[in-house]
């Protein structure tokens, strides 16, 4: 009972939520889903006097149902109660004739703070007996420390990192490198993001490996398909509407637009999920930077991975498969999993596949797309400071540029998320707005907050102070290796 779940790729798969969170991914390669999920309703009216964690107990028990009442209680409670700097835990701040969605207020300053605070309290609650996880990430900046912050210190678990070398920032390997906590480890490879990639998926599927850690340890991952870290993110839209609502800029039943930095579509779907379950909205405005494989296929029909990698200024977008677009093309294909199966067969055999009109009409129908280059994200960031005072960091303002062509066509009410804060990518945000930029980070972040009056958030003025705990280089080769030798029974005895 209570097997809520299916594969994209197969509805003969039936899986409960907690199975599916301890899983990550179903074994045919389809991401888990949810049928007929505007069956499901919230009901609006009911979350006018809740604060942020009573809608995130609604929406996790109607999305989570095997999980019981406390389980889900606890979990949100650890999730957010110290966690994030602010009550509200993302707010909506006023701007000119449109509003942001703070999402950049927890430990590590990123919007992936949401679900992975969230993610490690509901595998928690999915480990049996003395079962053991050890958690892989491979990251290229953002989702590593955002993994470590939830993961730290929680019993049975364990979490180890992978970061490129050269490949991330300097205040994002501080963050890392100074991680304390008695069950992570963290190391740098001498390579590039992919093979760090790469080399982890290899590692689960490496039999002598897995043979050798033993039967009580198992490894999972903190990848952004998990539904445990996709279903969290529901609650900040419902949030942000009932704050909009008592605020008074809206009226209950309003429809809202919002505008979605988006890199692997993970942020934007869980908005639509939201309004599956009931939330007004009238679209739902998908900004891509450079690497604009969604704004093509939104032309075309024809989503193409093999388009040329671009680095921008906004790197946690630069993505060229958007994993959780597949959940998307299930709903709208009227969850045919064949189809789904025999789209994404073409896109591993020839890189691209092309969708029918109909499909592609029904997904403009709830979507927008488009995209910003780097030269227009510096300039938003320097117009937007200029007339309003407000600071976006790069992402929000590839968000900001999109959002303003597309409200040339639409004046519903917008709400943009902000999914970084400026602080954390301070060098391109200096060059936006200062004609003399210091050369050292720290220097930098202190002019901006010396110039704007923006307090630069304690999380990250500390990464200058801290002790560095984590030092190690290895070469991609041996990371199974570095696995093999961390992950013991005695490294659990630890917690
Ligand atoms: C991960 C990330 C995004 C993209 O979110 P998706 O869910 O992958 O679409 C945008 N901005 C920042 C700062 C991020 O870290």
């Amino acid at each position: 009972m209570n097997k809520n779940y299916t594969s994209t790729r197969d509805n003969q798969i039936q899986i409960s939520a907690k199975d599916a969170i301890r899983k990550g991914f179903a074994d045919d390669g389809g991401l888990f889903v949810y049928p007929e999920l505007a069956k499901l309703k919230i009901n609006l009216n009911e979350l006018k006097d809740l604060n942020y964690s009573q809608i995130a107990q609604k929406v996790l028990a109607t999305l989570l149902p095997d999980f019981t009442e406390a389980e889900i209680k606890n979990s949100v409670q650890n999730a957010y109660q110290n966690s994030f700097d602010t009550t509200n835990i993302t707010p909506v701040v006023n701007v000119d004739n449109f509003h942001v969605l703070e999402l950049f207020h927890g430990p590590t300053r990123a919007f992936k703070d949401v679900g992975l605070q969230m993610l490690p309290q509901l595998m928690k609650h999915v480990l049996k007996d003395d079962n053991k996880v050890m958690i892989l990430t491979a990251t290229s900046g953002d989702t590593g420390k955002a993994a470590l912050e939830g993961f730290k210190n929680l019993p049975n678990m364990g979490i180890t990192v992978f970061y490129p070398h050269n490949g991330v920032s300097e205040v994002q390997k501080l963050q890392m490198q100074t991680t304390n906590g008695n069950n992570t480890e963290i190391t740098a490879i001498e390579g590039n993001f992919d093979q760090a990639q790469t080399n982890v998926k290899k590692i689960f599927n490496n039999q002598t490996l897995l043979a050798n850690i033993g039967k009580k340890i198992s490894l999972s991952s903190a990848n952004s398909i998990n539904i445990g870290r996709l279903i969290p993110q529901l609650v900040y839209y419902f949030s942000s509407y009932v704050q909009l609502w008592k605020k008074g800029d809206i009226k209950f039943g309003d429809k809202v637009n919002f505008t979605v930095p988006t890199g692997n579509f993970g942020d934007v779907l869980a908005g639509y999920y939201a309004k599956q379950l009931g939330l007004p909205v009238n679209k739902f405005v998908v900004a891509s930077n450079e690497n604009n494989v969604l704004t093509k296929f939104f032309n075309s029909g024809i989503y193409n991975r093999n388009l040329p990698f671009m680095q921008t200024v906004a790197p946690s977008m630069d993505i060229q498969i958007s994993s959780n677009f597949e959940r998307l093309l299930y709903y709208k294909s009227g969850e045919d999993t064949d189809y789904v199966q025999s789209l994404m067969n073409d896109l591993e055999t020839s890189g691209q596949y092309q969708v029918s009109d109909e499909l592609l009409d029904s997904i403009k129908q709830d979507f927008y797309c488009g995209f910003s280059t780097d030269q227009e994200v510096r300039e938003a960031i320097q117009s937007v400071y200029q007339k309003t005072g407000y600071l976006m960091d790069p992402h929000t303002a590839v968000g900001y540029k999109v959002m303003r062509d597309y409200q040339k066509l639409d004046d519903t009410p917008m709400v943009l998320l902000s999914t970084a804060s400026p602080y954390k990518f301070a060098n391109v945000v200096a060059e936006a707005i200062f004609d003399d930029v210091p050369d050292n980070s720290q220097q930098i972040m202190d002019k901006i907050s010396r110039e704007t009056e923006i307090p630069i958030p304690e999380n990250l003025k500390n990464v200058w102070h801290l002790p560095v705990l984590h030092d190690d280089v290895i070469q991609p080769g041996q990371m199974a290796k570095y696995v093999e030798s961390k992950v013991t029974e005695e490294f659990y005895d630890k917690n």
